[in-house]
């Protein structure tokens, strides 16, 4: 498969270790948000998640070691 990823935050081109993550959502909005029942499908780099996680209030990660 060598179809090409792009980052939809900063738009650069998932190299292999940012396809590794494989963090992306699809998902499809429900009525009452700005996006009225279309489809997402948001895919991140390394960067930009950690940007995500970092910015989020409460850490989404969890620590199993
Ligand atoms: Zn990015």
């Amino acid at each position: 498969m060598a179809k090409k990823v792009y980052c939809n935050k900063c738009g650069k081109e998932m190299d292999f270790w940012d396809r590794q993550e494989e963090f992306s959502i699809h998902t499809k909005c429900g009525y009452g948000t700005k996006y009225d029942g279309s489809t997402i499908e948001l895919d991140l780099c390394c960067d930009c998640m950690e940007e995500l996680v970092d910015s989020c209030k409460i850490s989404p990660v969890i620590d199993n070691t």
